[in-house]
C-alpha cells in the first residue's frame, strides 16, 4: 500500500535494500511457474532464471517497492533485451534470395505472401515461389494468395519432384520478372524428417539465401528447442518469424527458440489475412511471456518519478522534526508525480486492505493545489519557519492564495498537527489522514 511503502521509504533508513537469495525466492517461484506457463522450454526457463538470478544479486531495490517486484523488472528487461538483442532488418541486397522453413502448418505459405506484401509496400519488386512439391493443393494456395496481392509467382510442373530442378527453373524465371526479392516457400512436415531435412540442404545449397527464415507458430510448446534446433543446424537460420499472436498462446517459444540458435526474432504473424504481420516487438513479447505488465509497469513508475535521495532527505528532515513547507511541496509534488495515482495504488499489492483508512479525497487535487498556493504565498523565510506565521502575514497570505483567512488558519493548524505527529512517530499513514481532513 502507499501508505506502507511511504512508511517504509520514510523510516527504513539503514541502508539501501538489496536484491538477496531470502528476499526474492517467492518471486522467482512466480517468475519460473509463468515461464512455464508460457511453454517456454523447461531447460530454458531454467537455465534463463539461473543466469538472470545470478545477475540480480546485490542490486539495489527502490525502497518504495518489494525486492520481489524489482526482480521481476530485472526479468523482464533482461528478456527484453535477450529477445530483441541484435535483430537487424532483413538483408534485402537485391535479388534477395529469402527462404523460409518450418513444420507442417507453422504459417510458411501465408507468411511468404505476408512478407512479400511487405516488401511490395516498402517499394521493392518481390516475387513468390512455390517450392512445396508434396501436395499440389500447397502450389495453388501460395498462387492464390500472390494473386491477392498482385505479386508474381512461380507455380512447378506439377509433376515435377526434383526440388533443384524447379529452383532452377525458378531463377531463371525470376531474372525475366526483374524481382529484386524472391520468397522460396517450402514444404513441412509435422516432425522433422530426414528425406525432408535432405531436400531442404540441397535446395539451401542451391538457392543461397540471404536469409532463412524459420517460421514457427507461437504455441510450439516444449519441442520449440528441437525444432529451431534440428533447422538450424541442416540450413543455419538467420533469423525466426513468429506466428499466430493472435491466438492465446504466451509465446515462451520465442525464448527457446532464441536462446537456443541465437538468432533473433525478425517478424510476427497476427492474424489470418496478408496485412495482419509485423516487426517482432521485444518488449510487447517479454511481458507477454512473463505475464507481470502490472508489477513492471509499477516498478518503472516507482523508479521514474520518486527520486531515492530526495525521499531520504525529506525522511530525515521529518524523523528530525525540521520538516517545513518546503519539504511539504515537495512532498507534494512526489505524491503528484506518482499519478495518475489510482491506477498506481491499484496496482500495489495489500492496497485494498488500508485504502478505508485513506479519505477518498487524500489526492485530490484541487485541494492539493489549495494547500499549495498557500505555501506558495509565503515568503522564503516563512516557509522555513511556520511558527512565524502569525496575524497579519496570514491575511496576506491568504489574500494572495485566493483563500479565506479561515481556510489558511486552518490549513496551518493542521500543518502543524501533522508535524508534530510526524516527530513522535513518522508514521506516515496518518499524515495521509491528516492531508485528506484538510479542507
Ligand atoms: P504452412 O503449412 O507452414 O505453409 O502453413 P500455412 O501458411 O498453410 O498456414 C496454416 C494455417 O495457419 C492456415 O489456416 C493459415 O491461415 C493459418 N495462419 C498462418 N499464420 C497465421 C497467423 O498469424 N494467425 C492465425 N490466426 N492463423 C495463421
Ligand atoms: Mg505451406
Amino acid at each position: 500500500a502507499l501508505s506502507d511503502s511511504l512508511d517504509k521509504t520514510f523510516r527504513n533508513l539503514r541502508g539501501v535494500g538489496k536484491i538477496s537469495e531470502k528476499n526474492i525466492t517467492d518471486a522467482l517461484r512466480e517468475i519460473r511457474l509463468a515461464l512455464l506457463e508460457a511453454d517456454v522450454e523447461f531447460g530454458v526457463a531454467k537455465e534463463f532464471i539461473a543466469k538472470v538470478k545470478e545477475k540480480a544479486m546485490g542490486v539495489d531495490v527502490f525502497k518504495s517497492i518489494k525486492p520481489g517486484e524489482q526482480i521481476v523488472k530485472i526479468f523482464n528487461d533482461e528478456l527484453t533485451h535477450l529477445l530483441g538483442d541484435d535483430a537487424e532488418a532483413l538483408n534485402l541486397n537485391p535479388p534477395a534470395h529469402i527462404l523460409l522453413c518450418g513444420l507442417n502448418g507453422a504459417g510458411k505459405t501465408t507468411t511468404a505472401a505476408k512478407l512479400a506484401l511487405r516488401l511490395q509496400k516498402e517499394g521493392r519488386r518481390p516475387l513468390l515461389i512455390a517450392c512445396d512439391l508434396y501436395r499440389p493443393a500447397a502450389i495453388d494456395q501460395l498462387a492464390t494468395l500472390a494473386k491477392q496481392i498482385n505479386v508474381p509467382c512461380f507455380t512447378p510442373d506439377p509433376d515435377e519432384k526434383n526440388l533443384v530442378k524447379v529452383a532452377k527453373q525458378a531463377l531463371a524465371w525470376a531474372k525475366d520478372q526483374q524481382g529484386t526479392a524472391l520468397i522460396f516457400d517450402t514444404a513441412g512436415r509435422q516432425e522433422i524428417d530426414e528425406k525432408l531435412v535432405a531436400e531442404l540442404k540441397e535446395l539451401h545449397r542451391f538457392v543461397s539465401p540471404a536469409e532463412t527464415l524459420l517460421v514457427a507458430d507461437s504455441a510450439t510448446g516444449q519441442q520449440a528447442v528441437s525444432v529451431a534446433r534440428h533447422f538450424d543446424e541442416a540450413v543455419g537460420i538467420t533469423g525466426i518469424i513468429l506466428t499466430k499472436l493472435d491466438g492465446d498462446a504466451r509465446g515462451g517459444a520465442a525464448l527457446s527458440m532464441r536462446q537456443v540458435t541465437g538468432r533473433p526474432i525478425k517478424f510476427i504473424g497476427e492474424g489470418e489475412k496478408l496485412d495482419q504481420f509485423g516487426v517482432f516487438h521485444p518488449e510487447r513479447m517479454a511481458s507477454r511471456i512473463l505475464g507481470m505488465g502490472d508489477v513492471v509497469s509499477m516498478v518503472e513508475t516507482a523508479a521514474e518519478n520518486i527520486n531515492e535521495k530526495d525521499a531520504i532527505k525529506a525522511a530525515e528532515r521529518i524523523q528530525s522534526g525540521k520538516f517545513d513547507f518546503n519539504d511539504f511541496l515537495d512532498q507534494m509534488n512526489m505524491l503528484r508525480k506518482l499519478g495518475p495515482l489510482d491506477g498506481l495504488l491499484g496496482m500495489l499489492p495489500g492496497f485494498n486492505k488500508i485504502k478505508k483508512q485513506i479519505p477518498a479525497d487524500a489526492f485530490d487535487e484541487n485541494k492539493m493545489k489549495r494547500m499549495e498556493a498557500i505555501v506558495l504565498s509565503m515568503t522564503p523565510r516563512e516557509r522555513t519557519r511556520p511558527e512565524l506565521i502569525k496575524g497579519s502575514r496570514r491575511r496576506r497570505i491568504a489574500n494572495g492564495s485566493g483563500n479565506t483567512i479561515i481556510e489558511v488558519n486552518r490549513f496551518l493548524k493542521q500543518f502543524t498537527q501533522m508535524r508534530k505527529m510526524m516527530k513522535s512517530k513518522g508514521k506516515m499513514k496518518n499524515m495521509m489522514q491528516q492531508l485528506g481532513g484538510m479542507e
